[in-house]
């Protein structure tokens, strides 16, 4: 991490104290609950500020201005196209991405394989599968292959031995504001399958829960949000590699990084079919589980060092910015779930995704792993229990247990589940505002109130209005939230010594971005992507 100094302050978003008195006036033309929200804040700093401009200090607010964390509304577009994913179509997907016998990534370089089978083959089908989608929106998806080669190595563990043609398949739903196109959302799956020998391109291994089924949330989220138009863009992936290495996805990440895509959440959904072993297996259809990293991969390794001792310092050792989009996923899903409110789906008992607070399984990896070592925000979701008959497995019965990854074991109506959760943080993230920037808490005084100030995020709209959130330490989830409307600055009652804070946007319609972790005046905020363009 590199602690630059923060941008130069600008007359138009550097907040001051007589500039904060300015920017109270406009909260009055918020949307109607969003006044309401900001009404008591308003009251609370307006008094004094008005009364005497020679107040040296900000006004306080009182804890008690702060509410307690209640879902967002529903975005009824958003709603209406989570209606539209189709546990039908699902299961079509992963039913002709198995009819390909084998989608081991080393197969791309046999010559010998029967015709219509094989990664290569299914690629292609991949690719005419978002390619049909565009055609059914006016061509709203630009449909992009990213092919490269790996070399190979001769090393012991080396999962490529020579070098192999390998492909990513990604669509992206442009935003149709200019000024946030290039913020991006992104959902993934590993379109590429295995057996038990890992280097066995020719055995069938129809990978349909691992991870045809991420495959599938990928497609289907294309399909019912590309009907929709967002200010920012959403890429749909699939990749290849994830069995031999992480290959595609970190070609991939590097890729958006080289290109200075500005990726605010990337979603990895990997062995999300909710195996249906008969019998008693410990699955739970109505959970899935979302991993994040707690601490940053570093990006570097020089960086590592410095970055550690802050996290330390700080005690923010469970607020990375993949936890801060995990606890969004929770939010968001409180928002479209519960079955009970307007606009929402109706789901019994209500599906819920359940935070792990681990970067992957244990001892284990995946897709989202390649992106958080180039700095982006990036989490996986995993049915809550796999089963290992069914995953890696050569296909064979051995003392009546049937082996491998099989069509009959995937619940096509959980993946259809996965992907409406998925389809509505893609949405909704691809609704709000981008994240604030340069979010830090003052330390100047020392005392047990909370000062933080933040800037605009780039191509902020009218009536971005903000949150500030914070949580006890031993929380998972944040707690509470103020709306300082469209203040950018405020002073707390609340002592930074007890609680984590957060600092959001949150559109005029509700929708709320990711949760940024203040840093101390003179840190710059950990904005993992670069910001070319
Ligand atoms: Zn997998």
């Amino acid at each position: 991490m590199n602690f630059a100094p923060p941008r130069p302050a600008q007359p138009s978003d550097q907040p001051s104290r007589t500039a904060f008195s300015h920017r109270l006036r406009p909260q009055i033309g918020l949307a109607p609950g969003l006044r309401l929200l900001a009404l008591p804040l308003l009251l609370s700093l307006a008094l004094p500020a008005a009364c005497s401009a020679q107040t040296p200090a900000q006004s306080l607010v009182p804890a008690s201005a702060a509410r307690a964390i209640a879902p967002a509304p529903a975005d009824p577009a958003i709603a209406a196209a989570l209606k539209q994913v189709s546990p039908e179509r699902i299961q079509a997907i992963i039913a002709r991405l198995v009819e390909f016998k084998t989608r081991a990534t080393l197969s791309s370089m046999d010559t010998d394989l029967a015709p219509g089978t094989g990664i290569s083959a299914s690629a292609d089908w991949i690719e005419a599968q978002f390619k049909q989608i565009s055609a059914e929106c006016n061509n709203c998806l630009e449909v992009k292959r990213d092919d490269f080669v790996e070399p190979g190595s001769d090393a012991a563990n080396s999962r490529i031995r020579k070098p192999t043609r390998l492909t990513n398949v990604y669509a992206v739903l442009r935003g149709t504001d200019p000024a946030q196109a290039n913020r991006r959302v992104l959902v993934t799956g590993h379109y590429d399958s295995r057996v038990t020998d890992i280097m066995n391109s020719h055995s069938d291994a129809p990978g349909a829960n691992d991870d045809a089924s991420g495959v599938a949330v990928s497609l289907e989220c294309a399909r019912v949000l590309s009907k929709l138009k967002f200010p920012s863009s959403i890429v749909f992936v699939a990749v290849a590699g994830e069995e031999q290495g992480l290959n595609g996805s970190r070609h991939l990440a590097r890729l958006a990084k080289a290109e200075g895509w500005q990726l605010e959440a990337v979603l990895n959904n990997d062995i999300v079919g909710g195996d249906t072993t008969p019998g008693d297996t410990g699955q739970d259809k109505f959970a899935v589980r979302v991993f994040s990293e707690g601490v940053p991969s570093p990006t570097t390794p020089e960086g590592a060092p410095d970055q550690i001792r802050l996290i330390h310092s700080l005690g923010s050792d469970s607020d990375s910015p993949s936890r801060e989009l995990a606890r969004t996923i929770t939010e968001v899903s409180s928002t479209y779930f519960p079955g009970a409110r307007p606009h929402t789906i109706s789901v019994r008992p209500p599906f819920h995704p359940v935070l792990i607070f681990r970067a992957d399984r244990y001892l284990r990896g995946g897709d989202h792993t390649s992106f958080n070592l180039e700095g982006f925000p990036a989490v996986r979701f995993t049915e809550w229990q796999e089963n290992f008959n069914h995953q890696h497995q050569d296909l064979r019965v051995e003392n009546g247990i049937q082996y491998g990854d099989l069509l009959q074991f995937v619940d096509f109506h959980y993946v259809a589940n996965v992907a409406r959760l998925n389809a509505a943080v893609l949405g909704d993230l691809a609704a709000a505002p981008g994240v604030p920037e340069n979010v830090h808490i003052l330390t100047q005084a020392l005392d047990n109130n909370t000062e933080l100030q933040w800037q605009p995020p780039t191509g902020a709209s009218a009536g971005t209005s903000y949150e500030v959130v914070w949580r006890p330490t031993d929380q998972p989830t944040w707690t509470e939230a103020l709306s300082t409307g469209t203040a950018t600055t405020v002073r707390v009652a609340v002592s930074k010594d007890n609680v984590i804070f957060g600092v959001r946007s949150v559109d005029s319609a509700g929708h709320r971005s990711i949760a940024v972790l203040p840093l101390p005046l003179g840190r710059t905020t950990p904005r993992p992507a670069t910001t070319k363009n």
